[in-house]
């Protein structure tokens, strides 16, 4: 169900739910109309099992008890400038394929289903956290001609809405088109993004606390460049949030 159907049906109220029964973005099952998130509390449950313990640092999962303020096995070596991630749960599985399905087209809706689970989940975070502002990794202009995906910007506004916290497409620019990280190893990843971004000039950017935004943080490195770069420019502080940790790519 898109986002504007939801809303057509919160208009026409209970005698909506005869008219358009409400299903699971996943799976299908009926919904009850009390539903916040389009997602039946078993998909839920399977893409955000809320008993897992998560490193502070970097989002991965970790065993239980484990104290990760300066990081957990997956993130020790790396260097973050941000201060921590958020996210639904490991890249894999069905997490995995709910985020590929939202984000080529094959079920857009899933993406804000998926960023909805995301706010519930990571809600006490958000708000403790308190950004002043939110910022989406940023594609380059031509990525829009040859429809690739725009899953960060598209998570960024609706975590815009739900946190009620602005948001800025051009504080932060992709000066080139670059090779898809995934493709790449660690190394050539590094090296794929130098110089990649830009932040706009004449920007005053001091005070600002921003939540980055991507669809999944795998080795760091992409929200690593965006965040040295917007802390060199005067930024106060970096969080990031992502739809899934992607582990050992
Ligand atoms: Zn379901
Ligand atoms: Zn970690």
């Amino acid at each position: 169900m898109s986002v504007a159907s939801s809303s057509f049906r919160q208009f026409l109220g209970a005698g909506a739910e005869l008219l358009f029964p409400a299903s699971c973005h996943f799976c299908g099952q009926h919904l009850s109309f009390e539903s916040q998130i389009s997602l039946c509390v078993e998909c839920q449950q399977k893409l955000s099992p809320s008993a897992c313990n998560r490193c502070e640092r970097c989002s991965a999962v970790v065993g239980p008890n484990l104290e990760t303020l300066n990081g957990c096995v997956h993130c020790r070596k790396d260097v973050y400038s941000f201060q921590s991630v958020t996210s639904l749960g490991i890249y894999d599985g069905l997490l995995k394929s709910a985020v590929l399905q939202g984000k080529y087209g094959v079920n857009p809706a899933l993406l804000t289903s998926l960023t909805d689970l995301l706010h519930a989940s990571g809600h006490e975070r958000f708000t403790k956290t308190s950004a002043n502002l939110i910022v989406p990794i940023p594609h380059h202009w031509t990525d829009r001609l040859v429809k690739v995906s725009q899953a960060s910007t598209n998570v960024a506004n609706r975590l815009s809405r739900l946190l009620n916290v602005p948001i800025d497409r051009h504080i932060l620019q992709k000066r080139v088109r670059t090779a898809k990280q995934q493709s790449l190893n660690p190394t050539a990843r590094r090296q794929n993004l130098k110089s990649a971004f830009r932040v706009s000039n004449g920007i005053d950017l001091s005070g600002l606390k921003i939540l980055l935004v991507d669809d999944v943080l795998t080795t760091g490195t992409t929200c690593q460049r965006a965040t040295r770069l917007l802390l060199q420019s005067g930024v106060d502080e970096v969080r990031v949030a992502v739809l899934a940790r992607g582990i050992g790519a």
